[in-house]
Parts: structure tokens; sequence; C-alpha cells
């Protein structure tokens, strides 16, 4: 799922097949990036398109007719008829409180400041996930991977096998009358769990993580992945192709709801990792170098150390706290000169559910619902207008359609030229 465009989707199996890495079922991202650069070097060599580049942090952006005025940090100026913003996953802290305390880290490049001894990792998703892998590197820290709710990370079958009957867009669609309830999907996920013969793996494992048996819990997982037994990933995994249409098509009230209450479920059982890296992560938890908590509240700054009370009592105190969240998306949170600028001056406005509003179609920045003329955003973003921008696939679709929507249009103004 990782091609760069709509008309090669498998062109980066091929790329790794060309490399000679075709059986690398999780190539990093070192390898990926490698792809992008080649991929990218081919298009601006073949001389189809007029390109330009500018190796500049842009600071300011203003309107003016027509177009913008682009400002960089070093104060080059570039004008332009129509702006897209590819930001990336620009993101706040979700620990304000403690981030300027000695031994806060929220950058992979910190890492090597982590001394022996206990760690605080806040998160667990991916990007807690790779904290861990950094962290274990040494072997000799004892990690406690914390968050509000206490999951914990989940295994990738080994295939997806079970096909779900009952959830399903069409039927989604079709009792909905075009706007689906949260509700409503989240009363049918529950009728396709409850044809498993077991209630499928999510019940038994948690259980097992609630008992405070992270190694069983990553084991059992791992298990039933070679086994390829685990129709409640495939359930979810299921969802990949409408979960976008679906988020749209929810009332603003429900993905909030969604984010609040469902949000952290949901990143852990639909974003599985690969088994070798669950491996790492039971080693680490049978030699007791990783422990799984859920916190009781905020962790806190006491005598020189982040301190953490557990919902199982426990208090665990550490000179290091390391953001594994991926930090928020909050606009006002986000720390971006650019994005500042943008905000003050009307051009973008934040999304109820994070990132910038933009029409969900036309990727067009909008303020009070009205389009801002010539200026779009693409990617993570996005992700409170478009739900599935942490999919690279998802991000690189958006952008065919909107060179498409451009090309349409330039199309047109060339031939009224003529
Ligand atoms: C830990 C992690 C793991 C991931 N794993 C996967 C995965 O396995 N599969 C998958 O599909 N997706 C994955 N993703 C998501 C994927 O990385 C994103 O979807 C993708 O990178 C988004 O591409 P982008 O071009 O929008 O942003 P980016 O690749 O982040 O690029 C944004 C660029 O904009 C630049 N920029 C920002 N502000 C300015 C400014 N003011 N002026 C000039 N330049 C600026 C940045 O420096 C950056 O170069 C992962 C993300 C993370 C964080």
């Amino acid at each position: 799922m990782l091609s760069v465009s709509n008309s090669e989707p498998v062109g980066f199996a091929h790329w790794m097949n060309a490399k000679g890495n075709a059986n690398e079922l999780y190539p990093n991202r070192l390898v990926y990036s490698k792809f992008l650069q080649e991929t990218y070097q081919d298009i601006a060599r073949s001389g189809l398109l007029e390109i330009e580049e500018f190796h500049e942090t842009v600071q300011v952006v203003t309107a003016q007719t027509p177009g913008y005025q682009l400002r960089s940090e070093s104060g080059k100026t570039v004008t332009a008829h129509k702006i897209m913003l590819c930001l990336g996953s620009l993101h706040g802290t979700n620990f304000r409180q403690l981030s300027e305390q000695p031994g806060f880290i929220d950058h992979h490049t910190k890492f090597s400041k982590v001394k022996g001894g206990p760690v605080l990792v806040a998160g667990s998703g991916l990007t807690a996930v790779d904290v861990f892998r950094s962290l274990n590197q040494g072997k000799n820290n004892e990690i406690h991977l914390f968050s509000r709710q206490g999951f914990a990370p989940t295994c990738l079958t080994k295939e997806n096998r079970y096909i779900p009957v009952v959830l399903n867009w069409t039927t989604l669609l079709k009792e909905q009358n075009g706007s689906v309830r949260l509700q409503y999907f989240l009363k049918t996920l529950k009728q396709e769990c409850k044809r498993l013969p077991d209630g499928g793996e999510r019940i038994p494992a948690m259980q097992i993580l609630r008992e405070h048996r992270p190694a069983q819990y990553f084991e059992y997982l791992m298990e039933r992945s070679q086994a390829a037994d685990l129709p409640y990933q495939d359930i979810l995994v299921s969802t990949r192709p409408y979960m976008h249409k679906l988020w749209r098509s929810m009332p603003i009230e429900d993905r909030i709801s969604f984010n609040i209450n469902y949000g952290a479920g949901w990143a852990a059982w639909r974003h599985p990792i690969p088994y070798e890296v669950i491996a790492e992560l039971a080693a680490a938890a049978r030699e007791q170098r990783l422990h799984i908590h859920q916190g009781k509240n905020s962790p806190y700054w006491e005598n020189g150390q982040f301190v953490l009370e557990t919902t199982s009592g426990k208090t665990i105190r550490a000179q290091n706290l390391v953001d594994g969240t991926g930090g928020t998306n909050r606009l006002d949170l986000i720390d971006s000169p650019l994005l500042r600028n943008l905000t003050e001056q009307q051009l973008i406005e934040a999304h109820p559910c994070g990132g910038i509003d933009i029409h969900p179609l036309t990727f067009q920045c909008q303020v009070n619902g009205k389009p801002v003329p010539g200026l779009y955003s693409l990617g993570p973003l996005n992700k409170g207008s478009l739900f599935s921008t942490n999919a690279f696939w998802f991000n690189a679709r958006c952008a065919g359609h909107w060179a498409r929507q451009w090309a349409i249009e330039m199309t047109k103004k060339n031939s009224v030229g003529i």
C-alpha cells in the first residue's frame, strides 16, 4: 500500500523486487525514503513538470491579488497563485506542564540521553513502540509504558481470513440513509463480534493484560497471529477502504466522541505491528524490563523526578519521561510560526476534531465554512476532516485527486485563452 501514485499501485513492491529485497516484509523507513527519493528524481529528470525547489522554512504567507506571497525564515520571497500546504504531522505536546523539566524527551534524536534505570514512556501506539525499540537496544532500562486507558500494542496477523458478514459499508449506508451514527457503527461491530466463535481475540487478550501479565498478553496474540486467527483485527482492517467515508458521514459530535472514547483502542487494535516486533516486546516483558500500566491520572514532577500513579496502586518514579503519544493535533497547541501566522490572518481555522478545517472533497482550507481562495492542505494536518491521514496510501490518493482537479481547471483556463 506504499505506492506513490494511483496508476502504479504496486510500485513500491516492484521497486523492492528490483533491489533484490522482495522477501523483506517490513522494510524500514530509510529504505522507503530511498524509494521516494528515486521516484521523485525520475519525475524531475523526465522534464514532464517544471519544478523549482526552494529549501527554506516558510514562515509567513500574505494574501495578494492574485494569489499569495510566501516569505521564508531567511527572508526569501516567492509568489504563487495557489498554495498546497503539505506540512506533515506537526503536533504539540500532551505534557505542557512537564515539557520544560530536565529528562523530558519528545524526539528520537534525544533518546541517547536516556540513562539506565526506570523510564516512563507515554502512549500505546506506533510511536510508543518506536520509543520502546530505541530504548530496548541497550537492554539496561526498565521501561514503563503507560496510557490513560492502558492499552498495549497488538500483533499483525499472518493473514486476514475472517470476512465480516454484518459490518460493511453497504449495510451501514442502507440502514442510515447517508448519515451514519457512531452508535450504529458500534452496534454493528458488536453484532459482528458476536458471530465469532469466542467473541474474537480482544476480550481474552485484554483480560490477560488487566491481570498485569504483559508477556502472556503478547504471547497469546503471537500464537493466534501464527494461526492467522485474529478475527477482531480482520474486522477492523476490513473498514480500511471506507473508514474515511464513514468519518465524513458522521456528525461532528459523534467524531469528537469517537476520538475521546474509542481513539486509543482503535489505534491499538486497528494498527497492529509485525510479529517480530511483538516478539521483542514479549521478551522484554518476560525479563521484567517492560511493564504496561494504566495511569490513574497524568504524571507529575516531584523532587527532581517524574511520578506516575497507576490504577493498580503502584507509584513509578523515573528520571526520564518520553512522550510516545504522537502528540496532539490541536492547532492552538502546535508550535509552528507558519500555522500561527495563517491562523492570525484567518487563512486557516482549527477543525473541531483537530488539525486544519478543509473541504473533504477539494482539500481547500475553509474559515467559517467559506473556502479560502487558492489555499489547500494535504496530509496528517487534515486528520480531523479526513480521518485516515496517517496512512501513506490515503495521503497519496488525496494528492492525486487534487492534482487531477487542478489539471482540469488549468485545461479549462487554457482553452478559454485559445
Ligand atoms: C512513527 C510513524 C510511523 C509511520 N508508519 C507508517 C506506515 O508504516 N505506513 C504508512 O502508510 N504511514 C506511516 N506513517 C505516516 C506517514 O509517515 C505519513 O502519512 C506521511 O509521511 C505523510 O507525508 P507528508 O508528505 O504529508 O508529510 P511529511 O512526510 O511529514 O513531510 C512534511 C514536510 O513538510 C516540511 N515542513 C513543515 N513545516 C514547514 C514549513 N513551515 N516550511 C517548509 N517546510 C515545512 C517538513 O519539514 C517535512 O519535510 C507513520 C508516521 C509516523 C510518525
